[in-house]
């Protein structure tokens, strides 16, 4: 057998696609390495703790810095502005196998890859949180170009499932006009064109928990806020599964 290393491109694409496959429908062995697992979770001790936390960040709008910073302090952009909410969640930075996970789901729309994101996003709610803090998801309806291009709404589907594991409601908000592509867009920009886009058309309770999947500049999240805020939500957590650097949109 040749090394994988040694093949054309296309072959080690294969075995490479080959590999993912098998550890996505393998029960009892770790989606990322194929070592056995024990217990039900689909990974194994070692890989889920090398995955990319996202352990450093401004309270406010989880931009990431170093470690030596004290966590209650917001970052310069939040000292000048604050944002529409009052903390972020973002478990993941959007690098390695986190990367790799939120584009299968995203782009191809891989459900095992969501499945996995989905566990991961529970087990570190359940870590953060503690039940009883947050009362409701919120998500944002998908442009719906975009969402008939990738076939589904992949942060819809992920807020319906938390919802669910987690016993909270689930609250869609819906876009008043329709917005270009927020990708490669400066950060005011992106706040321009995402202003007054949500609305939520019913009551809200107290404490929300906004999601989406990559947070970059916070921009979609404070949207979303301010639209939650009409409705009654007095705290509104901005939620995410992986943070990008505000300068290295995706
Ligand atoms: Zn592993
Ligand atoms: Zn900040």
């Amino acid at each position: 057998m040749r090394a994988v290393n040694s093949l054309p491109v296309k072959g080690r694409r294969l075995i490479e696609w080959l590999d993912r496959t098998l550890a996505w429908a393998m029960p009892g062995y770790c989606c990322f390495c194929l070592a056995g697992t024990l217990g039900d979770q689909p990974w194994c001790e070692r890989c889920f703790t090398e995955l990319p936390w996202h352990t450093s960040a401004c309270p406010l709008c989880s931009e990431p810095r170093p470690s030596s910073v004290p966590a209650d302090m917001p970052c310069g952009h939040c000292l000048k502005q604050r944002p529409d909410f009052d903390q972020s969640w973002v478990p993941f930075l959007y690098e390695d196998d986190i990367a790799g996970l939120i584009q299968r789901f995203k782009f191809n729309a891989d459900r095992r890859a969501g499945q996995i994101l989905l566990q991961l996003m529970v087990q570190a709610f359940r870590a953060r949180h503690g039940p009883g803090h947050v009362q409701a998801i919120v998500t944002a309806d998908l442009h719906p170009g975009r969402a008939r291009e990738r076939g589904f709404d992949q942060t819809l589907w992920l807020g319906r499932r938390m919802a669910r594991e987690l016993d909270l409601s689930l609250y869609q908000a819906t876009r008043r006009r329709l917005t270009p592509t927020q990708r490669g867009l400066s950060r005011p920009a992106r706040k321009r064109n995402v202003h007054h886009v949500y609305q939520v058309t019913s009551p809200l309770p107290a404490h929300v928990l906004l999601l989406d999947d990559v947070m970059t500049t916070g921009a979609t999240l404070e949207a979303l806020s301010s639209a939650c805020r009409k409705q009654g939500a007095a705290h509104v957590t901005a939620g995410a599964v992986a943070r990008t650097p505000a300068g290295r949109a995706i």
